[in-house]
C-alpha cells in the first residue's frame, strides 16, 4: 500500500506556499479546486490498484498533488493539463519523478489512443486516475468510455450526485440514461465520500470517489449502439411520462401508436411503466424491436 511521501504537495500548507510562490490565482471556470487531504489522496491512488508494472493517466493534475502520489506508485504517469500557467509549475515540482510525462492540452481533444500506444507501450494495465473538474465530468467520462480506450479502471473524484447517478440501479430516483450508459461500458463502485472542506478553494458541492471497472464485453448484445442509446434517452426524456408517451414523442412520424404498443407487448414491457423501471436487457430488447420496425418502414 502506498504511503505519502515527505514534502507532499497535497497538504494545505504546501499548496498555499506553491500558489504564492508561482503567483497563481485559481480559475473557477476550469474547475480548479485542489485537493489538500492526504488520506483522500491515498484512497484514490489505492483504489486504482496500481504497481510499478502499471500506468496511470491523470486528467487535470493542477499543481501535482495526485500526480506525485501516482508517480510513487505506478511505473509511468501521463498527466494532461489544459491550463498553460500550470505547466512550468508541474515541470518544477515533479522534477524528481522521471516517470511522469506532462501533456499540455484539453483532454477532450488530446489523442489518448496515441498516448496509450506510444508512452505506455510495454505496460499492462493502464488506469485513468483523476480529481475531475466538475464542469466537464460527463463529456470526459463518456469520451473515455465510448472510444473504448483500453483502460483497466477509471478512478475519479466527481460531484457526489453525478457519481450516484452513474452507479444507480433500476427503480431508484437517480437511475437514468447516464446510469445505463456508464453501466453498459463498466461496472461502477462507489469508493469514498469526500466533504467539500478538503479542497482549496472549497467548491459548493460534496464529492465521491468512484471506480469504473471497464468491461471486456458489454453485458448485453446490441446491434446498433447509437439507436440503443437514442431509445434509452427517449425513455427518460420526461420522467413523469409513461414509456409509451415518451416513445411517441421521440419517434413521432416514424412509428404509430399501435406499432409501439405491439413492440412493447412483444418485449413483455407494460406501456404504462416509467423508463426508470427498465433493466438494461429490457432497453436492449425494446431498441432491437423498434429498430426492426424502423428498418421495415424505410
Ligand atoms: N489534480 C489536482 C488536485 O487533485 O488537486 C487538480 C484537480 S482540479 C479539480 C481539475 C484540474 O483539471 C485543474 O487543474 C484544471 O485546470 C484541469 N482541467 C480543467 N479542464 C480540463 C480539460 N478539459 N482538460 C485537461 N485538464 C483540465
Amino acid at each position: 500500500m502506498n504511503t505519502l511521501s515527505q514534502g507532499a504537495i497535497g497538504s494545505p500548507k504546501r499548496t498555499k506556499e506553491l500558489l504564492q510562490k508561482y503567483g497563481l490565482t485559481l480559475k473557477k471556470s476550469l474547475g480548479q479546486n485542489f485537493l489538500v487531504d492526504r488520506n483522500i489522496l491515498l484512497k484514490i491512488v489505492n483504489a486504482a490498484g496500481l504497481d510499478s508494472a502499471k500506468g496511470a493517466l491523470e486528467i487535470g493534475p493542477g499543481i501535482g498533488a495526485l500526480t506525485q502520489q501516482l508517480a510513487e506508485t505506478a511505473g509511468k504517469v501521463a498527466a494532461v493539463e489544459i491550463d498553460q500557467r500550470l505547466i512550468p509549475v508541474l515541470e518544477d515540482v515533479l522534477r524528481p519523478y522521471p516517470n511522469v510525462k506532462i501533456i499540455h492540452g484539453d483532454v477532450l481533444k488530446v489523442n489518448l489512443r496515441a498516448v496509450l500506444a506510444d508512452y505506455f507501450s510495454g505496460l499492462q494495465g493502464i488506469s485513468v486516475v483523476a480529481n475531475l473538474p466538475y464542469y466537464v465530468t460527463t463529456p470526459i467520462v463518456m469520451r473515455l468510455l465510448e472510444e473504448r480506450l483500453p483502460f483497466e479502471n477509471i478512478v475519479i473524484m466527481i460531484q457526489k450526485e453525478v457519481a450516484e447517478r452513474m452507479a444507480a440501479k433500476p427503480g431508484s430516483k437517480d437511475y437514468g440514461s447516464l446510469s445505463v450508459a456508464v453501466q453498459y461500458f463498466s461496472e461502477p463502485e462507489l469508493v469514498a465520500q469526500v466533504p467539500r472542506t478538503v479542497f482549496i478553494p472549497q467548491p459548493n458541492v460534496d464529492s465521491t470517489v468512484i471506480r469504473l471497472k471497464l468491461r471486456n464485453e458489454p453485458p448485453i448484445e446490441i446491434e446498433d449502439e447509437d439507436f440503443f442509446f437514442r431509445v434509452v434517452q427517449a425513455c427518460f426524456a420526461q420522467r413523469r411520462k409513461t414509456l409509451l408517451n415518451n416513445l411517441l414523442s421521440a419517434f413521432v412520424g416514424k412509428a404509430d401508436k399501435q406499432l409501439l404498443l405491439t413492440a412493447l407487448d412483444q418485449c413483455g414491457i407494460d406501456p404504462v411503466r416509467r423508463g426508470e423501471t427498465l433493466q438494461m436487457h429490457e432497453f436492449a430488447a425494446l431498441s432491437g424491436r423498434l429498430r426492426e420496425i424502423a428498418n421495415a418502414e424505410s
